[in-house]
């Protein structure tokens, strides 16, 4: 086992890869029984978690040794799809005494720490709680790799899959800064006329309509629809239009309410009840507070409603509005009977989620281009996970090596502000330093 410590995986920068960038750091200095590894990746189309496996399966198990090291766990498990038979059986035969993959059924939501605490340990989770609550830490599949080389190389390269409307969907191996633009024209680029990329996944992602917005160390994937794309229309969707239609169409027949993965955990959000209220506020806003323990997973939306409504933005509108007003539900009522009963019959199976979502059309592959794409500039975001964004350390006109730090944390009380270093992933000059990025030109 490498040896890593806390302040090694700092100063790699190493952030959740998952999407969360949530400082690892910070993570391995709780204490639990059970590490998690997230390979459940249910986002239609995204592949990069099982590819990297595959590939650095050693690497991977290297991390969570550490991992479970840092935090005092006694047992690790991987939670991967059980239809990845090969990387199930790879794992099988490399993960040492104290370790043991959990397969996972092709359903969605698999990779919401709640529900892959739920299904491999039992555990329910708290409203409002986090994994430690209940003696685990869960990372991502990249995260535990990172972790396991952070002594010496910190976070300069990405993971993500390109799919869609692509010639060859690939899993690419990609240097922090490159642009969305760049990473799917290495995917052979748009086999459609009116390209839309949206980051992150169909589900839990968003519409990005600048094709030149950089990819981070939190950066899942891009996929690639058509404009007339059921996923880009439902996502150009405007506030006034959710509203208007929730509110003349909703007929209150709750299966929004009956298959959401946290109402179904046993936590108090009934998106129903949520668009029920839209009806009768002053201000035309949904008004309810269970909506703060919404997970913006959009299974309400996207493929619970019969109507094609939109549960999911007013629950995450309403929820951001409580948060703003500081309102918060203490000591929220809780079910932890209802997963035992309901959970295992009610998950949306991913064949059926592809075929209301219009996805069945494209390929769903994603093999590992291992060469790291080459790119003659970068833009370094200065936040780039949880907290707050970093400070520049270099200024223009500066050389750079690739891995050497270029921003960290601002000091708050003489310790590191939440957060993580940013570093060079080229070697390069400092060409700018402008709204929040450092641009870096390869030499
Ligand atoms: S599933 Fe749709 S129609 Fe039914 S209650 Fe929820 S939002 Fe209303
Ligand atoms: S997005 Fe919908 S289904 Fe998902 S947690 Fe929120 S209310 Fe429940």
């Amino acid at each position: 086992m490498p040896n890593v410590t806390i302040q090694d995986v700092f100063q790699a920068g190493v952030v959740g890869a998952g999407g969360a960038g949530f400082p690892t750091h910070v993570k391995l200095a709780g204490r639990a029984d059970t590490l998690l590894i997230n390979a459940a990746e249910c986002e239609p189309l995204l592949h990069k978690d099982k590819e990297v496996l595959r590939e650095y399966v050693d690497a991977v198990i290297e991390g969570m040794a550490v991992a479970m090291q840092l935090v005092g766990a006694g047992r690790g498990v991987v939670g991967i799809k059980e239809k990845y038979q090969d990387v199930v059986e790879l794992l099988q035969s490399k993960l040492p005494e104290k370790m043991d993959v959990a397969p996972l059924r092709d359903a969605y939501p698999a990779g919401d720490e709640f529900v892959l605490v739920y299904d491999i340990l039992k555990r329910v989770i708290p409203p409002g709680a986090i994994p430690l609550a209940v003696g685990a830490v869960v990372m991502n599949v990249e995260t535990a790799m990172n972790v396991a080389v952070a002594a010496k190389q910190p976070v300069t390269e990405k993971f993500l899959s390109i799919a869609g409307a692509v010639a060859e969907p690939v899993t690419l191996r990609a240097p922090v800064g490159v642009t969305l633009r760049e990473c799917v024209e290495a995917a052979g680029g748009p086999t459609v006329s009116d390209p839309n990329y949206v980051v992150g996944g169909v589900m839990m992602g968003y519409l990005e309509e600048n094709h030149d917005a950089l990819v981070d160390k939190t950066t899942g994937g891009v996929l690639v629809l058509p404009d007339d794309h059921v996923v880009v229309r439902r996502r150009r969707q405007d506030w006034p239009q959710i509203v208007r239609i929730g509110r003349s169409a909703c007929d209150q027949c709750s299966f929004c309410t009956e298959l959401c993965p946290r109402w179904l955990l046993g936590h108090p959000i009934e998106p129903h009840l949520a668009m029920r209220s839209l009806e009768f506020n002053l201000v035309g806003e949904s008004n309810v507070i269970g909506t703060a323990f919404c997970c913006e997973c959009n299974l309400c939306s996207l493929y619970s409603c019969p109507e094609d409504l939109d549960p999911k933005n007013v629950c995450t509108q309403n929820k951001r509005r409580l948060m703003q007003e500081k309102k918060r539900w203490e000591n929220p009522p809780f079910n932890p009977r209802r997963p035992e009963l309901h959970m295992e019959n009610r998950k949306a199976p991913m064949r059926r989620l592809m075929q209301k979502l219009g996805l069945t059309q494209f390929r769903n592959v994603g093999p590992l281009n291992n060469t790291v794409l080459r790119a003659a500039r970068v833009g370094i975001k200065l936040k780039q996970h949880i907290g707050a964004p970093c400070e520049p350390t270099v200024a223009v006109g500066d050389q750079v090596t690739k891995g050497q730090p270029v921003g960290q944390p601002p000091q708050a009380n003489g310790q590191p502000a939440l957060g993580a270093p940013v570093h060079a992933s080229i070697d390069g000059t400092v060409a700018a330093i402008d709204d929040g990025i450092i641009w870096i030109q390869r030499r």
